[in-house]
């Protein structure tokens, strides 16, 4: 991998940080966004201290504003960026009949308009370039669905559309836009839904065909791959993660 520059949304936390990590070991340049300002810098000095070159920010997805200041901050600091991985995500808990517009809206906004505000805030810099690679993290859940996550799944399925129609939109300008839908990978996240009693993860683990929880670094190594060089011919693709979850 060149030294080239990447922003990663949620790098605070979980898969995004393990993308972080990967993509700055693959001597990339990598800024962190997240709403946890803390967590992303705190992210960001780690992949320094093991000689990467980081800088973390508290970016909300929701506030295109941020992430137009957090793309020219990234710009200034560390070159052009040209690699975007959209991890950031949040997964509420709401029984159908119980969602609030305000639920509904908050939960789109975080996972569907955060990833097309950041998609449209980094692309100017690809096309100028001449090379890009988007992933965004979407979830298994759109193949298999999930009770009381209608506005999960749904931003989510969001995000597939977007990234199959950036895919088409950008492909003859040297950008690739692919999804990774990860299906039950060990991150705070998946904890938090554990510890709201939604499922058990010892059962989980016996009803994945490899037998074990997914690592961040799972979907980490799918997308160091998808934003290599040897990656230019795919595009526009769902990338799975899940242990064989969802086939
Ligand atoms: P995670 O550890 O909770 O990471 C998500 C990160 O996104 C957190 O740091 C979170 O910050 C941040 N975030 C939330 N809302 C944000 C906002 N408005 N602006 C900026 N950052 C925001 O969970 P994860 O499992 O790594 O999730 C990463 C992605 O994978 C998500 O998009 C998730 O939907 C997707 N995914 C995960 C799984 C899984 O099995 N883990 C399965 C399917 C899909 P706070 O902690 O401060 O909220």
């Amino acid at each position: 991998m060149s030294e080239r520059t990447a922003i990663v949304t949620g790098g605070g936390s979980g898969i995004g940080a393990a993308v972080g990590r990967r993509l700055a070991a693959d001597g990339t340049r990598v800024a962190l966004l997240d709403l946890d300002g803390e967590a992303a810098e705190t992210a960001a000095a780690e992949i320094e201290k093991e000689g990467g070159t980081a800088i973390g920010l508290a970016v909300d997805v929701t506030d295109r504003a941020a992430i137009d200041a957090a793309v020219a901050d990234t710009r200034t600091r560390l070159g052009r960026p040209v690699i975007l991985v959209t991890s950031a995500g949040a997964a509420p808990i709401h029984p159908f009949l119980t969602i609030t517009a305000e639920d509904w809206q908050r939960t789109l906004a975080v996972n569907l308009t955060g990833t097309f505000d950041c998609c449209q805030a980094v692309l100017p810099d690809m096309v100028e370039e001449g090379w890009g690679r988007i992933v965004t993290i979407s979830s298994s859940s759109v193949h298999s669905g999930a009770p009381a996550m209608a506005g999960y799944v749904s931003a989510k399925s969001g995000v597939v559309g977007l990234t199959k129609v950036l895919a088409r939109e950008f492909a003859g300008k040297g950008i690739t836009v692919n999804t990774v839908p990860p299906g039950f990978i060990d991150s705070p996240m998946l904890r938090a839904t554990v510890a709201q009693g939604l499922f058990a993860l010892e059962d989980e683990i016996a009803e994945t065909p490899v037998g074990r929880v997914g690592r961040p670094e799972d979907v980490a190594a799918t997308c160091a791959f998808l934003v290599s060089e040897d990656a230019s011919y795919i595009t526009g693709q769902i990338i799975g993660v899940n242990g064989g979850r969802n086939i």
